[in-house]
């Protein structure tokens, strides 16, 4: 087993073997910044000098990269599927790693699709947000276990009050209120 290896299977930062702090599975989080800034010293570098950004190679088309290169691009963003990248981007948003987007899955399937707090129907790369159950502002912690699927229009609503606050007030809202016609949301 490489050190690189050997270091990641003791829980630390494959590159520097520092404690990782992080939910990322490799490295830690100053480890993965040199290796965003190198990247992209790299990048800048292989442009300057009219080479494909990605591979290296001399190339003859304009643009940045070389043909080959654009073609793995856009096969790869074909074969992406934008459900799992909008879930990717969300795991690592509030995960730190966008490797537990299946943990963020399974709540969504959990909730049937649902709003937690209203059961109106939500869709991943639409309506449906994550919302934490104790706000982060009341030192509510982002692991799973506080996280639930909302509708955007609930989020915003209950903003940063605590769950028993905002529904007490949801309640007080309805019995106040005179019926009206219901909207399509
Ligand atoms: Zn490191
Ligand atoms: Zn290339």
């Amino acid at each position: 087993m490489s050190k690189y290896k050997e270091r990641i299977a003791l829980g630390l930062c494959g590159m520097c073997g520092k404690d990782k702090e992080n939910n990322n599975k490799n490295n830690c989080n100053s480890c993965l910044k040199k290796a965003a800034k190198s990247a992209k010293k790299r990048q800048a570098r292989l442009c300057s000098e009219g080479l494909c950004i990605y591979c290296g190679r001399t190339k003859t088309n304009p643009g940045k990269s070389c043909l080959t290169c654009q073609q793995t691009k856009k096969k790869n963003r074909i074969k992406k599927d934008p459900t799992k990248e909008t879930l990717k981007k969300t795991s690592t948003r509030w995960l730190g790693t966008q490797s537990r987007w299946r943990e963020l899955e399974e709540l969504f399937n959990q909730q049937n699709e649902t709003c937690k707090y209203s059961g109106l129907p939500i869709t991943i790369r639409d309506t449906a947000q994550i919302d934490h159950k104790v706000p982060r502002s009341c030192q509510g912690t982002s692991e799973i276990s506080n996280l639930q699927w909302v509708h955007c229009l609930i989020n915003r609503m209950k903003s940063n009050m605590p769950e028993d606050v905002f529904v007490y007030l949801c309640k007080m809202v309805a019995k106040n209120t005179p019926d009206m016609q219901t909207p399509i949301i």
